[in-house]
């Protein structure tokens, strides 16, 4: 039986042993489609998350999709362009059941101007990555990367937790709103600030944001005293980042940690300039885009500028992957990228070794499949301290939000190893109903972004974007059940291309061939883009675990 939705009633949560599709291979990836947006921020619009983000280009083509999955054959490939379904082709039983290309301009008119026209006409959306491939699983999906993020910082400048530091940073969104969670599960004061006061209710209420302070005073007196103390506490305050960090920087404060996740990467859809409301930004979409880009763009320099304030006086400042650096540098801020990327700055590494954020779906709808996961984890990777730390952290802290899901950052043959073991799960009974596996599109083999995922390869291959195209070659001929191309919408319009990968643990063999033939290949390819780049951590990768590199 799907569950209600008290947050948004006309999109229950799905779950329960009936099937509406054929199988439950097309049942699941109909699930997953209703989950992005019970989950999503504005799931009226088909928006799940980063302001432009759909699951679907328009409800004629969304009711098209659920029709396809509802009726089409095992042996049938549903072919998704942008959000619209094109064809529903007869292939065989171990292809994929859905392929998708969105958003993929041709690269001189990958342009912002030109997705917004494109869009107005209708005939591409953007799928926010896990948004239009139907993997979203809340502000949860990147609340372990955050998360890490913070303890590396912690680890190299603080001694090994953030107890006793001032986190500062903006935007309570869909994936933004992972952050004061992820700050106080990390011991820090974080201070969030959003323009929006209904994002920010939205984050207490779903238990990511503790407190919401009525006015910057507050706000200060609140983690001044959390800091004093070591206690660790989240606190929303409503107000424009671009008027807020200038503030704080004027008051003579330097807070320990500085960041930023509003939607700073789409002037247009996503970011609010200073002095505006979020209803005026609405109204000046469709007349104001040249006005609405100029006035975003000019808060965004004034933003940064003081971003790079706090980090001459020591502050530890990073990009979260917003492109709020690349903004700022169009408006004039040369020095806007002496601010570090967090995948660079922190986490290349793990992404070095395929290491990232890899995650499931409990179809059934049932919190009861996910413990037994987190249990089978603690079994399967006892000496792994990320797994294990996190897995401890998360159940304690972590409120679920749709379908019952979790991410750990697993690499290669983990995943697919705990991928494996599920599925036995579920043929024996022991989990209530079939899992889903997917991971980010933020993964080592699966995107080319040379402002996020991709800045300052040791070899200099920031823009190539073979390697997401070749991901998704591969995963089509490993058997994979959902798999994406996609490039950026809006602001990121010629920015970046990604891969997605969605495959179901349904209990049956042909599950167990598919799981293992996508998830092993998908971090082997992975490994093999990083050692092609020249990191020392793949090469002792392929060596240990035997992957099949070609060194020329
Ligand atoms: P969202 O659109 O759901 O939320 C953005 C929030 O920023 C909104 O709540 C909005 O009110 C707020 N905001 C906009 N302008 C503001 C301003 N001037 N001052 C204060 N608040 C302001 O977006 P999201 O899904 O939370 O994503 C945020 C950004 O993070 C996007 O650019 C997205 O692409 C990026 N992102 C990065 C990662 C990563 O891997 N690090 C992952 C996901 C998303």
């Amino acid at each position: 039986m799907p569950k209600a939705n008290p947050r948004h009633p006309g999109f229950p949560i799905p779950g329960g042993p009936e099937l509406r599709a054929k199988g439950w291979r097309q049942e699941a990836l109909l699930r997953l489609l209703e989950n992005v947006l019970s989950v999503g921020e504005d799931p009226d619009n088909l928006i799940v998350y980063a302001a432009l983000g759909k699951a679907a280009r328009n409800w004629p083509a969304h009711r098209a999709i659920v029709k396809a999955l509802t009726e089409m054959d095992e042996d049938q490939t549903l072919i998704i362009q942008s959000g619209k379904p094109v064809g529903l082709l007869k292939t065989h039983a171990k292809a994929p059941l859905v392929i998708m290309a969105n958003c993929n301009i041709v690269g001189q008119w990958a342009k912002a101007e030109v997705f917004y026209e494109l869009q107005r006409k209708g005939l591409i959306c953007w799928g926010g990555l896990t948004a239009g491939a139907w993997q979203y699983i809340g502000s949860q999906g990147v609340i372990q990367g955050t998360y890490e993020i913070f303890m590396r910082i912690a680890e190299r400048r603080f001694g090994g937790d953030l107890s006793g530091r001032f986190v500062l940073t903006a935007g309570l969104g869909g994936m933004g709103g992972a952050q004061p969670l992820a700050g106080r599960m990390a011991g820090a004061a974080i201070l969030c600030v959003d323009i929006d006061a209904e994002r920010a209710k939205k984050r207490r209420e779903i238990g990511y944001l503790q407190e919401i302070a009525p006015d910057l005073d507050t706000a200060l007196t609140m983690i001044n005293a959390a800091v004093k103390d070591k206690r660790a506490l989240s606190v929303g305050l409503v107000g424009n980042a671009a008027e807020i960090y200038p503030e704080i920087a004027r008051r003579g404060i330097v807070p320990d940690v500085v960041t930023d996740q509003t939607s700073a990467h789409d002037l247009v859809y996503g970011y609010v300039p200073k002095g505006m409301t979020v209803d005026q930004v609405k109204s000046l979409r469709d007349d104001g885009q040249g006005q609405l880009m100029a006035a975003s763009r000019a808060s965004i320099v004034e933003h940064v500028k003081a971003m790079l304030d706090f980090q001459r006086q020591g502050a530890e400042v990073f990009d979260n992957g917003n492109l709020i650096r690349t903004q700022a540098r169009d408006g004039g801020v040369t020095n806007a990228f002496d601010i570090p990327i967090f995948t660079e700055a922190y986490l290349r590494p793990l992404f070095a070794r395929a290491i990232g954020p890899f995650r499931w779906m409990a179809l059934s709808g049932e919190e009861s499949d996910i413990a037994r996961i987190d249990d089978l984890l603690l079994e399967m990777f006892p000496d792994n301290k990320i797994v294990t730390n996190w897995i401890r952290l998360a159940r304690e802290h972590i409120p679920f939000e749709g379908l019952p899901a979790r991410i750990a950052w697993l690499g290669h043959g983990e995943r697919t190893a705990l991928a494996r073991r599920v599925n036995e799960l579920v043929a024996s009974g022991e989990l209530k109903g079939p899992v889903a596996f997917s991971r980010d599109h933020l993964d080592a083999g699966a995107m080319a972004h040379p402002n996020i995922m991709t800045e300052r390869m040791k070899d200099g291959s920031d823009a190539i974007a073979d390697w997401p195209l070749l991901d998704a070659m591969l995963l089509c001929s490993s058997m994979a059940d959902l798999v994406v191309v996609h490039s950026g919408g809006g602001g990121y319009a010629g920015y970046m291309t990604s891969c997605g990968v969605t495959v179901v643990a349904d209990g049956t063999p042909d599950a167990d061939e598919r799981l293992d033939h996508a998830l092993t290949n998908d971090t082997a390819l992975g490994v093999i883009r990083y050692a092609d780049a020249g990191y020392d951590e793949s090469f002792e990768e392929i060596e240990a675990k035997g992957i099949g590199h070609v060194k020329v």
